[in-house]
């Protein structure tokens, strides 16, 4: 029997991922035949790593944090998101080519449009942060063709920068930056998304209770056992809200669908990983 397609994921540190749970799961349910591993690479050794699992015939790799920039770097071949995002989190490898794609941006939309079953085009979105998660986003989040789109973040000028990239690709969405003091007390947003890492430190970036529009609904892209402060708050104000694992569910679904050819369902895992 020939031996399973060998992928991992590729981080600093890695112990704490689930991506090889995931992609087990995935295999299991399609039938299809990897491995799946994790593999902590030395903050200075990520292309080493990547080079070194190659030649022991690794066909694909999820990257991780603090390696997402060097992959986009690393890449021969970028796809459009890829490209757009400026970070890479799912490498192919073929022919002796490294291919470099970011499937974050894909999971999150997914997971709010099929799993939550919230629409976005035409409503209004609040994107806090311009870090690297809010930049992954963007070009998917703009090609849900939402009426508005307004960037906050704590150093106003990298949400300006962002608007700056991303204006060509808004097609007729009010796409805007603006810091936190500059939004409107009653923003009357439908949607608002926290890609800050706030939620880490059990910090609220500040939003007025006012920003959440009637029948909100609140996105967290971070996940964990009890929900965000940021949940907490948009609850408070009325906000239906959902934390990321779903998006994390969903990028490593894209990635597996890439590498495979075969879409994995997603539905059952939601609770095996809450476990
Ligand atoms: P970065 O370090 O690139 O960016 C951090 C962002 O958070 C910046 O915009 C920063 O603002 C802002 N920020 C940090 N602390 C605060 C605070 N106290 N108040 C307001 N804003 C703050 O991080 P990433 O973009 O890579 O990640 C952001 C989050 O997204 C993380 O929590 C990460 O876990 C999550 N994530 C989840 C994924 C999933 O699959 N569910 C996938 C990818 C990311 P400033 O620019 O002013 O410093």
């Amino acid at each position: 029997m020939a031996s399973p397609a060998r992928y991992a994921v590729i981080g600093n540190p890695i112990a704490h991922s689930k991506s090889p749970e995931i992609h087990a799961w995935f295999a299991q349910q399609t039938g299809q035949q990897i491995s799946y591993e994790r593999l902590l690479a030395p903050l200075d050794g990520f292309e080493a790593t990547v080079r070194a699992f190659i030649a022991a015939g690794g066909c694909g790799a999820n990257v991780t944090v603090p390696f997402k920039l060097e992959a986009h770097a690393l890449a021969d071949q970028l796809s459009d998101r890829a490209r757009a995002a400026g970070a890479v989190n799912t490498l192919t490898f073929t022919n002796g080519r490294i291919l470099g794609d970011n499937t974050d941006g894909a999971g999150l939309v997914t997971d709010i449009r099929v799993n939550a079953g919230v629409t976005i085009r035409a409503r209004r979105v609040l994107l806090l942060g311009a870090g690297g998660a809010a930049r992954g986003v963007l070009l998917p989040l703009l090609a849900e063709q939402p009426a508005a789109l307004v960037i906050a973040n704590r150093s106003a000028e990298r949400a300006h920068a962002l608007v700056a990239a991303f204006r060509a690709g808004a097609q007729g969405c009010d796409l805007r930056a603006c810091g936190y003091g500059e939004l409107p007390v009653q923003g009357q947003f439908d949607l608002v998304i926290n890609a800050t890492s706030a939620s880490l430190d059990a910090a609220l970036p500040p939003i007025a209770a006012g920003c959440f529009a009637e029948h909100a609904f609140a996105y967290d892209m971070m996940y964990g056992r009890e929900p965000t402060i940021f949940l907490r708050f948009a609850a408070q104000c009325g906000a239906q809200v959902r934390d990321g694992l779903g998006m994390l569910i969903e990028q490593a679904a894209e990635s597996f669908r890439l590498w495979r050819g075969v879409q994995p369902p997603t539905a059952a895992l939601f609770q095996l990983l809450r476990r």
